[in-house]
């Protein structure tokens, strides 16, 4: 099935993207290749390579911060705190 990729432009700002912090912390070592993340994101900011999840590098200039990557993880190898104070997504409607 073809991915569909969305990008909340109409929905959401940025702001100082730059500044967020590692908002999403990823331990390789606990990850059991299941491939949920990578289903449940909606931006397919995870995929898989060798049997492990790998995290978009610049993933702070395109995650919605929903943490269903971190909800869902069953190995509890991704961790999800929201991005330092005023910096990250504003949902403008919705
Ligand atoms: S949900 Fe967790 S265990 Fe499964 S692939 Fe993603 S990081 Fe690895
Ligand atoms: S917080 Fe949501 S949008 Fe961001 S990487 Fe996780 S699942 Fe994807």
């Amino acid at each position: 099935m073809e991915e569909i990729k969305l990008e909340f432009t109409k929905l959401v700002k940025r702001v100082d993207v730059d500044k967020t912090g590692d908002f999403i912390r990823y331990d390789e070592s606990k990850c059991d290749g299941c491939g949920l993340c990578t289903k449940v994101c909606s931006f397919n900011l995870w995929s898989l390579k060798e049997g492990k999840a790998r995290l978009a590098p610049r993933y702070q200039e395109l995650c919605l911060e929903c943490a269903a990557c971190w909800e869902i993880c069953p190995m509890e190898a991704i961790d999800f705190s929201y991005p330092a104070g005023g910096t990250g997504v504003v949902i403008e409607h919705g």
